[in-house]
């Protein structure tokens, strides 16, 4: 048997979601769809309430959007307008913070359907042998989302950082969503199998970005030695307003990638003032030999016009908040369809946010420590930013001796980029039969993650008797209690609110 999805009929959202989460599927109508043990049914998938139920009969398991669930199963729901939701303590998701929709999420109306997550709004119908999950989300409107909100986050103290967000929590509800797949498997006697994140079975990457607006040479400098005192290369988004400097200082920097960040610190609704400010950045790089892969966008912001620039010029990653954070990467959605531009999202939240917050500096380094470890938890890479400007080297000296107790695979961007691509590219048949699971691949990096009720390990390709391998239990985050004060308003988001307002008018006002 293959240990596959099948994803009843196309659709770009849960296509990238299964390819970013590694887990094997094929799109297959329901004629084939019997070659899957575990489907996916969402609001465009064509199959018939015959079909379904005597899948579910036969023992199959189904995740299906509620909206799909009312017209096939011909099932009442109701709609409503969902911002967010915390996850119920005890529940299955009770180690997860907040998840954000910010949009209609439609409910089953149905009593004899057994609840799973009341918070989240999660029920499962049983049909015989097998059984439906139900969610309340339409998954591809929601990995479409770009628009952004400001969101803070949970510390042990009254002011909390907060930044400028991705509406959707796109990263949580794949994790969801994984979750639940997870289960389906289980259910059925069947282990769990997707494609590890990081190469062979390294732990998590630990990856450092730097974006250079308002940055000083000396600042620049007392940065870069930091970095070469640990023996690390990062990834610096440049500003190039300032030529002499790009050439003398940045294109100096042999041991460090360099991208860019903007010439204009501003991101344009139309596709052509940003072909502009993004053509006077590059040739601003080219004239002092930089060739970048990387770009990452003033404030965070991206949108389907600024994408349409950075494909036509070449990039192979970019990092925006507005379109995901606290994630793995995955290829954007443009108007319905992938970018070939990867998005790599990081930890949205920097020293300089902090700082606003009135952070002292322990407190910055006791915030980045408890980052890293509910990071690995969430099995996410390890990514960081900061502005050389704003100084604090000591927290950045105290965060990189976290990171290399750790152990973690130290990476830059575009080596993230590569390593990503590769994984995606890899070819990783699984087969199935009686506790034996084979694989082989096309990748010897490219490792299996797997896991059973009992517990989860990474392997190489091979041939497994899954009762003989030895499998650790996950460690899972123990939630603070007071989380829902992350998505109470405070007078200091309006505030913070205004001053990014400020900020990129006045930038837009200098471009011309
Ligand atoms: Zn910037």
């Amino acid at each position: 048997m293959r240990l596959q999805v099948g994803l009843i009929s196309p659709g770009s959202g849960w296509e990238g979601l299964l390819q970013q989460q590694g887990i094997p599927f094929v799109v297959q109508d329901a004629a084939l769809a019997h070659l899957s043990p575990v489907w996916i049914i969402h609001q465009d998938s064509l199959i018939s309430q015959d079909a379904l139920e005597s899948f579910c009969a036969a023992g199959g398991s189904v995740l299906i959007e509620a909206a799909a669930w009312r017209c096939i199963m011909e099932k009442p729901v109701s709609t409503r307008m969902c911002t967010w939701a915390l996850p119920q303590q005890n529940g299955l998701f009770g180690d997860l913070p907040p998840l954000d929709i910010y949009d209609t999420i439609a409910v089953p109306k149905d009593k004899t359907l057994k609840t799973l997550d009341a918070n989240l709004s999660l029920f499962e119908q049983l049909i015989g042998p097998g059984c439906m999950t139900i969610i309340p989300w339409n998954v591809e409107t929601l990995l479409s989302r770009y628009d952004v909100r400001r969101k803070k986050v949970w510390f042990p103290r009254a002011e909390l950082p907060s930044e400028r967000l991705c509406a959707v929590s796109k990263g949580l509800l794949r994790i969801v969503v994984s979750r639940l797949l997870e289960r389906l498997f289980h259910r059925q006697n069947l282990p769990f199998v997707h494609r590890w994140f990081f190469p062979r079975d390294a732990r998590s990457v630990f990856c450092f970005r730097l974006d250079t607006d308002f940055c000083s040479a000396a600042d620049a400098k007392a940065m870069l030695a930091l970095l070469q005192k640990h023996r690390l290369r990062a990834t610096w988004f440049i500003d190039v307003a300032d030529e002499a400097r790009v050439k003398n200082l940045y294109a100096t920097m042999d041991d460090q990638e360099i991208g860019l960040h903007c010439h204009g610190h501003v991101v344009f609704d139309d596709v052509e003032r940003n072909r502009q400010n993004i053509r006077r950045g590059l040739a601003a790089m080219n004239r002092a030999g930089i060739k970048p892969q990387g770009f990452a966008a003033p404030f965070g912001e991206w949108n389907p016009a600024l994408d349409e620039v950075l494909r036509e010029a070449g990039f192979r990653y970019s990092g925006e908040f507005a379109v995901g954070y606290d994630d793995l990467p995955f290829f954007p959605l443009s108007g319905g369809t992938p970018s070939d531009v990867l998005q790599l999202p990081i930890h949205p939240i920097s020293l300089g946010r902090l700082r606003r917050s009135h952070f002292s500096t322990s407190e910055m380094v006791h915030y980045f420590t408890a980052v890293v470890a509910h990071n690995a938890a969430l099995q996410l890479p390890q990514i960081f930013y900061h502005h050389p400007h704003h100084g604090h080297l000591e927290v950045f000296d105290a965060l990189f001796n976290d990171i290399s107790r750790r152990n973690l695979l130290h990476m830059t961007l575009s080596q993230w980029a590569q390593w990503w691509r590769q994984r995606l590219a890899a070819k990783l048949p699984v087969e199935y039969h009686k506790n034996i699971l084979e694989f082989s691949t096309s990748h010897p990096d490219v490792w299996m993650h797997l896991t059973t009720p009992k517990g989860s390990t990474t392997v190489p390709a091979g041939t497994y008797d899954i009762t003989a391998l030895s499998l650790a239990s996950s460690q899972k985050n123990t939630r603070p209690k007071d989380l829902a004060r992350t998505r109470k308003w405070h007078w200091r988001d309006a505030l913070y609110d205004y001053e990014s307002r400020k900020g990129k008018r006045y930038h837009e006002d200098l471009f011309s």
